[in-house]
C-alpha cells in the first residue's frame, strides 16, 4: 500500500501523512476502500504546543466579536461546498436526507452560534457574568464574576454518526470562545470530516494554530493534557468511561464534556387514540426516528411507551408504515433508507437485537436479511428496520442495550407512576418526547421524566408543523442528558461558548468588573 492513500491530518498549520500501511476505512454501500487512516509518526506533542502557544494567543487577539464573524466566515463555506460533503456522506451510507441533517445541521449550527455571538458577547475577552455583589456595608467593596477564555486546548472527540454537526456543535463555541481546537474524528467516516475541515482552511480566515485535525487515533495525547486543556467526547459510554478515568482528567482536572448512548423515549398520551393527530404524529415520529441515518443517532427513539391498551393498534401501525421503507444505495430510485456505516457495525447492531429479544418478541423486519435496491445487501451494511415489542414488566433488556442501528421497541405502560419508573430503567437520556394534548398527562410525564433527561419535546396537532422533531439538537437549547447520557451538556446558546471559559470571582471596589472589560 503506498503511502499516498493514507488520509492526511491538519497539524501545525500542514497537511502531514503518517507512516506505514495504516488501517483501511471502508465504503458502507459497496465495502470498497474509501482510504486508510495512520497517525504513526505525527507529533502530537508539537500539536498542543502549537495550538497553545499560536492558536490561543492569535485566537484572543480578536475578541469574542471578531471569533463569531470567523464561525459565520466558515459555516458559508461550507454551505457553498456542500454538495461535496453530501457526495461523500453518501459513501458513509447516507442517503440525501441523512447527510442534510449532519451537512446542513453542521453550518446551521455554526450560524446559530456566530449570530448568538455576534449579538450577545461583547468585544474583548471578558465576560461579565452577574450584577455587582455588595460586600461591605459602606458601599466601598463589592464581588462579581467574571468569565475569560482558556489559555489550553481544546481536544474534540467525535463519534462516527454525524462527522461534520459533530464537529461544528462543538467547534464553533470552542472558537468563538477563544479556545483552539484540535478535532479528532471518529475513524468510520474521517474523510467526511476530512474534507470540512480542508474546507474551512480553504476559507483562508482562520489564524494559524486555531484548527487542527488528527486523522486517526491519537495515542498519548491524554499525557499532553492539563488544567487549561478541555476534551469534548462524544461517543459509546464505554468509550467515555474509560477516557473519564485517564488522569489527566481525575488528577488534572482536564475539563472532560461527555455526550455518550441514550435509550431515548418517546411516550404516546391515554387521550391520543387512533384517528387523532397525536397518534399518527407518534407513528410518524418513531418511524422517522428508526430510519433517518439508519438510526444510528444518539438521539432516535429505542423505547416507545403506549398505554398498554393501545399496544397492538400502534404495532399495526407503525408496522404499516415500516413496510414503506425502501432500504438499498443512496440515490438509487426510491430508496428511503441507506444503509449502516460499516459491516462490523451491522454485526454489532445485529448482536445487540439478539440480546433485546431475548426479552422481547420481533414484531417487523428479519435482523439476518433486507431487500435491497441498487447494491448488494451483504457487502454493503444494510439493515431492515426492526421493531420489537416487550410486555414482560421484568425485562431490563429494552432498557439497557442500545442497538445503534434502525431498531426500536414498543413497551407498555399504566398510567404516569409506571411510565416515569420505566422510562427511570434506562438510566439517564438525551432525548425524550410526550405526544399527547391531555394537558394534565403532560404536565405529570413531563415533570417526572425531566431529571432523567436533558431535553423534551412535547408534541400535539398545534406545535406539530413548526416542530424541529425528536431527534434534532437544537443549537439554543441544551444538548446532553443525565447519566448513561454521558452527565454532560452541548450546545444550549452562550452556556456552550461559557463552558469554555473560566469563571473567576473578583472583589474590589464598586465598578471593578467594568474597568476590567475596557
Ligand atoms: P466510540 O467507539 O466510543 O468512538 C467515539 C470516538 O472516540 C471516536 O472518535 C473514537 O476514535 C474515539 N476513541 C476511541 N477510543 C479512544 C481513546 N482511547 N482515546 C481517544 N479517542 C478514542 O463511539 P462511536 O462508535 O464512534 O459512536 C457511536 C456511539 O456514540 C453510540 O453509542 C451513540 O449513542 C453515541 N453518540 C452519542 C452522541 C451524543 O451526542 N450523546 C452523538 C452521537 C453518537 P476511533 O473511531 O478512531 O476509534
Amino acid at each position: 500500500m503506498s503511502e499516498t492513500t493514507i488520509l492526511p491530518s491538519y497539524l501545525v498549520d500542514r497537511w502531514q501523512t503518517g507512516s506505514g500501511d495504516g488501517a483501511p476505512v471502508l465504503d458502507a454501500v459497496t465495502g470498497e476502500e474509501v482510504t486508510r487512516v495512520s497517525t504513526e509518526g505525527l507529533d502530537l506533542a508539537a500539536a498542543v504546543g502549537h495550538a497553545r502557544e499560536v492558536g490561543g494567543p492569535a485566537l484572543r487577539e480578536l475578541g469574542f466579536t471578531a471569533r463569531a464573524e470567523l464561525v459565520k466566515a466558515l459555516a458559508g463555506a461550507l454551505a457553498e461546498r456542500k454538495q461535496e460533503l453530501y457526495d461523500l456522506s453518501a459513501r458513509a451510507g447516507c442517503t440525501r436526507a441523512d447527510a442534510k441533517v449532519d451537512v446542513d445541521g453542521g453550518f446551521g449550527t455554526a450560524m446559530v452560534f456566530a449570530g448568538l455571538g455576534r449579538k450577545g458577547l461583547p468585544e474583548g475577552n471578558l465576560l461579565v457574568e452577574d450584577e455587582e455583589i455588595p460586600l461591605g456595608r459602606g458601599g466601598t467593596f463589592a464581588g462579581r464574576h467574571v468569565l475569560t477564555p482558556l489559555r489550553g486546548v481544546a481536544l474534540q472527540i467525535n463519534a462516527f454518526n454525524f462527522p461534520v454537526w459533530g464537529m461544528l456543535e462543538k467547534l464553533a463555541p470552542a472558537l468563538i470562545a477563544g479556545v483552539p481546537t484540535i478535532v479528532k474524528p471518529a475513524t468510520q467516516t474521517v474523510y467526511v470530516a476530512e474534507h470540512a475541515v480542508r474546507i474551512m482552511l480553504e476559507a483562508g480566515v482562520l489564524p494559524d494554530g486555531a484548527l487542527q485535525l488528527v486523522s486517526g487515533s491519537v495515542p498519548g495525547v491524554f499525557d499532553l493534557l492539563g488544567g487549561q486543556d478541555m476534551v469534548g467526547f462524544t461517543g459509546s459510554a464505554g468509550t467515555a468511561a474509560k477516557l473519564r478515568s485517564d488522569p489527566a482528567v481525575t488528577r488534572r482536572s482536564v475539563r472532560f464534556n461527555a455526550e455518550a448512548d441514550s435509550l431515548n423515549s418517546s411516550v404516546l398520551g391515554p387521550d391520543a387514540a387512533p384517528g387523532t393527530p397525536e397518534f399518527d404524529l407518534f407513528v410518524g415520529a418513531l418511524v422517522t426516528e428508526m430510519t433517518v441515518k439508519a438510526g444510528q443517532k444518539c438521539t432516535a427513539i429505542r423505547r416507545a411507551f403506549v398505554p398498554s391498551g393501545r399496544l397492538d393498534e400502534v404495532t399495526d401501525a407503525v408496522s404499516a408504515r415500516l413496510a414503506e421503507v425502501v432500504v438499498g444505495a443512496p440515490g438509487a430510485d426510491g430508496v428511503t433508507m441507506g444503509a449502516l456505516v460499516g459491516r462490523d457495525q451491522r454485526d454489532d447492531v445485529r448482536a445487540q437485537v439478539e440480546r433485546i429479544r431475548s426479552q422481547a418478541d420481533l414484531v417487523f423486519g428479519d435482523p439476518t436479511s433486507v431487500e435491497v435496491v441498487g447494491a448488494d445487501a451483504e457487502r454493503g451494511a444494510f439493515l431492515s428496520p426492526i421493531l420489537l415489542r416487550s410486555t414482560d414488566r421484568s425485562a431490563r433488556a429494552p432498557h439497557e442495550v442500545e442497538a445503534f442501528g434502525p431498531v426500536s421497541t414498543l413497551l407498555p405502560y399504566d398510567g404516569v407512576g409506571d411510565l416515569v419508573e420505566q422510562v427511570a430503567r434506562g438510566e439517564g437520556s438525551l432525548a425524550g418526547s410526550v405526544v399527547s394534548a391531555d394537558a394534565d398527562f403532560v404536565r405529570d410525564a413531563v415533570v417526572g421524566m425531566a431529571p432523567l433527561h436533558g431535553r423534551i419535546l412535547v408534541l400535539d396537532r398545534d406545535c406539530a408543523g413548526e416542530s424541529t422533531g425528536h431527534g434534532t439538537p437544537m443549537p439554543q437549547l441544551v444538548h446532553g442528558g443525565p447519566g448513561r447520557a454521558g452527565g454532560g451538556e452541548e450546545e444550549g446558546g452562550l452556556r456552550a461558548v461559557r463552558h469554555h471559559l473560566q469563571r473567576t470571582a473578583v472583589q474590589g471596589g464598586p465598578g471593578l468588573a467594568e474597568a476590567l472589560a475596557r
